[in-house]
């Protein structure tokens, strides 16, 4: 299922360690300030607030040649605790960083501890259907206008 995500398109980045190797990595969620949307109807979307895109299946190339370019070991593999192929960060080792884990920890961050949150704006202005899930949660939605 696709959403409508329009920019700004932010990178949420902390470090974290690697479960099969322990070598710490950066590890990057994607996020928006503008509620993702079924249809191009905005009369009931919510702005101004963290919207995480969670367990993103697909990217239109554009968008996923922009991360690559700041994050290489972003791809996309097989979970089996997802039951379904999604994008997430991948070590060296190939050990794999899957949603959950890193949403726990990058959400914990932005709660607790938001100074060391590394936040970058992707891009600022567009549309995409990204097939994803999303989460938001009580997010101080600052933490990324900042990085505008
Ligand atoms: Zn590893």
């Amino acid at each position: 299922m696709g959403y409508i995500v329009t920019g700004p398109i932010f990178m949420l980045m902390t470090d974290q360690k690697c479960s099969l190797c322990d070598e710490s990595n950066n590890v990057v969620l994607l996020a928006t300030l503008n509620e993702p949307r079924e249809k191009d109807d905005i009369s009931a979307a919510i702005f101004n607030e963290v919207f995480i895109l969670n367990y993103v299946e697909s990217l239109p190339d554009d968008l996923y040649t922009l991360i690559l370019h700041h994050h290489p070991n972003y791809k996309i593999q097989h979970s089996l605790t997802a039951g379904a192929d999604y994008y997430m960060t991948v070590c060296g080792c190939g050990g794999r960083y899957g949603d959950h884990y890193v949403s726990n920890q990058i959400s914990e961050i932005m709660l607790l501890n938001p100074s060391v949150l590394r936040v970058k704006c992707l891009i600022n202005d567009g549309s995409w259907i990204v097939s994803c899930n999303y989460s938001y949660g009580s997010y101080d939605s600052n933490l990324l206008n900042k990085a505008l």
